[in-house]
């Protein structure tokens, strides 16, 4: 890789502290001037949201919170932040909910702190999606990047160990497909390379012990650096793959990325030496592909499209749907068979080795 590059570094605060949620967030909200704050959380995650905002000036919490952000779903979330005048947004849960403070503040330049539940990693950067009739859109806007992120590990350890295996998975999905995307840069490989490493240690002390803090925190800390990467990366084939089967056939999110990135791996790691270098590095494995499925045997991960109801007679819709979204600098070239055999073999669950 050259050393002769542009890199943009987000300006945003992190707090990271297990247990230390509500004070954190006190003082993010704080110094912001906060005085009349919404709380944005779905009900599943109400009664943790209502504890570590506690002791903040909360005038309203928000609970309709719907996954990919559906317009009209956006646009109460804004009549409300208008209605009780609120002036700073706190939300409390995984990507759909921080999504959704996103999607007010889009159009409101209200100041969010996030405080995560899952590691989709969406507080770290500054990218916005909503769906509008099914169809999704995302955008890049500096007002909708979180001004602070409030990480607590004690928070994730109510997630299911499937939910947290899948979510983890697509923070491993930021890491390796930052390694190739298309405005990757050093900085980027390094975030990533660091990410798949504490990603690798956290995610399976989650599976032994998912009531424990200690696998939630290095994953977490691994889940914020990947977000990182891929936020100044860009989208390489690996989510252009899964933006389209998210989108076209409403597939679940993190379970999606789950199962196609050995995929996205076997194609791109042959062709991308240093990339290839790195993770095996950062997996302790002989090649990138081994420490990824290694990983992935130990964590029992989603297998196969089939079982996330993608139907068969849809791949090669999905393959021609993929194709004009593949980046030119993908390291492998992509052509349309490439796709039918990628896909096909995602929905089979086929280990690509
Ligand atoms: P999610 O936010 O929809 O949460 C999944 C489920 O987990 C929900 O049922 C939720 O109630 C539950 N949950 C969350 N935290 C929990 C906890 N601690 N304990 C128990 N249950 C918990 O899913 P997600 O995968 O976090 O986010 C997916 C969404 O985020 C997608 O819409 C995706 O497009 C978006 N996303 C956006 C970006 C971005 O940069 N804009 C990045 C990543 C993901």
């Amino acid at each position: 890789m050259s050393l002769r590059f542009e890199h943009e570094t987000l300006p945003q605060r992190v707090r990271f502290g297990a247990g230390e949620a509500a004070a954190a967030l006190a003082e993010e909200v704080e110094r912001l001037g906060g005085r009349r704050v919404m709380v944005l959380a779905g009900r599943p995650e109400a009664e943790v949201a209502a504890r570590v905002t506690a002791g903040l000036p909360v005038v309203h919490h928000h609970d309709e919170v719907v996954m990919h952000v559906p317009v009209p779903v956006a646009e109460r979330a804004r009549a409300a932040a208008a209605e009780h005048d609120a002036d700073v947004l706190v939300s409390v849960g995984g990507g759909s909910t921080t999504g959704l403070a996103k999607a007010v503040a889009l159009t409101t330049g209200l100041p969010v702190v996030a405080v995560p539940t899952t590691y989709a990693g969406s507080e770290a950067t500054n990218v916005w999606g909503l769906t509008d009739d099914g169809a999704k859109t995302t955008g890049v806007d500096p007002r909708v990047l979180p001004r602070a992120v409030v990480y607590d590990a004690s928070l994730l350890v109510s997630l299911p160990v499937d939910l947290a295996v899948a979510s983890g998975l697509n923070a491993m999905a930021h890491c390796v497909d930052s390694m190739w995307a298309p405005r990757t840069d050093p900085i980027d490989a390094a975030l990533a390379t660091e990410g798949i490493r504490a990603l690798a240690a956290g995610l399976p002390r989650i599976v032994e012990d998912p009531t424990g803090v200690a696998g939630h925190e290095q994953s977490l800390y691994g889940a914020y650096l990947a977000a990182v990467a891929f936020s100044s990366a860009g989208s390489g084939l690996h989510h252009k793959i899964c933006h389209v089967l998210g989108g076209r056939y409403d597939l679940p999110h993190a379970p999606t990325h789950a199962v196609v990135l050995p995929h996205v791996l076997a194609l791109n790691g042959p062709a991308a030496p240093e990339a290839e270098r790195r993770i095996a590095e950062a997996f302790g494995s002989d090649t990138a592909l081994d420490g990824l499925q290694a990983l992935r045997s130990r964590l029992d991960a989603p297998r196969a499209l089939r079982d996330h109801g993608l139907p068969e007679d849809d791949l090669d819709d999905a393959a021609a749907a993929v194709l004009p979204a593949v980046p030119p600098s993908n390291p492998a070239p992509v052509t349309i068979d490439t796709l039918r055999h990628l896909l096909r073999q995602a929905w089979e669950g086929a280990d690509p080795r």
